[in-house]
């Protein structure tokens, strides 16, 4: 197979490192051995380390959700990608909705900052997606197209390789209101057609493109057997070990 699905799960700003520990140890016990599906742990900055040692050993992965550009520096309150490096982060999440619309990140902000994830061999998860204002004007894809270009200007054929997109609707995100398998595959080939244009197609054919938005056990298999659909960023069903656990088992079982 081609591209093995991938799910990552975006705590946000939950959990403290004992109880991040805790779910992970669960994770660990579970599915910490199986190679089936690529799982990526995205805890806040603060519970990097404890998770990160907690992870030691098994096969699921550890993530940031958020990085700055810049190295080191003047820069109060932000994190870099060597910093996250020194902690055995392998992803980032880029570009999170609720970066941009709560904290202003602008597709040259985010751009920069996929670039420092790649120079630093950081695997960046590039979201992207419409509101429900841009869906119910029909702008859906000229807005995924907008920050997808945006946010890959200056990435090379052979840094795209490692890149993970994730298509998120802003208006599924933390509602319950999930995209229909048809709306999300829409959007997934579309990002795939993007992709083939700005990197070629044997590139494109190996990204993994990630749907996020309310993805549960209930609604994942049918989501993730769709032809582009490579796994999915959870943000609510993350939080507890028996959800995503779930959610490994319906990509595993989506193959
Ligand atoms: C997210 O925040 O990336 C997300 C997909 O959240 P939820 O699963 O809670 O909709």
């Amino acid at each position: 197979m081609l591209r093995k699905k991938l799910i990552a799960g975006n705590w946000k700003m939950n959990k403290t490192p004992a109880d991040g520990a805790a779910l992970v140890a669960e994770l660990v016990t579970a599915a910490g051995k199986q190679t089936d599906v690529d799982v990526v742990v995205c805890p806040p900055f603060t519970a990097l380390d404890a998770v990160g040692k907690a992870l030691d050993g098994s096969t699921i992965k550890l993530g940031a959700q958020n990085l700055h550009h810049e190295a080191s520096g003047a820069f109060t309150g932000e994190v870099s990608a060597p910093m996250l490096r020194a902690l055995f982060a392998t992803h980032v999440i880029i570009g999170h909705s609720e970066r941009r619309s709560l904290f202003g990140e602008t597709d040259a902000f985010i751009n920069q900052k996929v670039l420092a994830a790649l120079k630093n061999q950081l695997k960046p998860i590039l979201c992207v997606g419409e509101t429900l204002a841009e869906r119910e004007a029909g702008t859906t894809l000229k807005v995924v197209q907008t920050q997808l270009e945006a946010g890959l200007q200056g990435v090379s054929k052979e840094q795209a390789a490692t890149l993970i997109v994730a298509y998120e609707p802003v208006w599924a995100i933390g509602t319950g209101k999930v995209a229909t398998t048809d709306q999300a595959q829409e959007v997934h080939a579309y990002v795939r057609g993007l992709l083939t244009k700005l990197f070629t197609e044997p590139v494109a054919q190996r990204v993994r493109i990630l749907y996020g938005g309310s993805m549960k056990p209930a609604n994942a298999p049918e989501l993730l057997t769709q032809k582009d659909i490579d796994g999915g960023l959870i943000g609510g069903a993350s939080l507890e070990a028996r959800s995503f656990l779930e959610l490994i088992r319906a990509a595993a079982a989506a193959k």
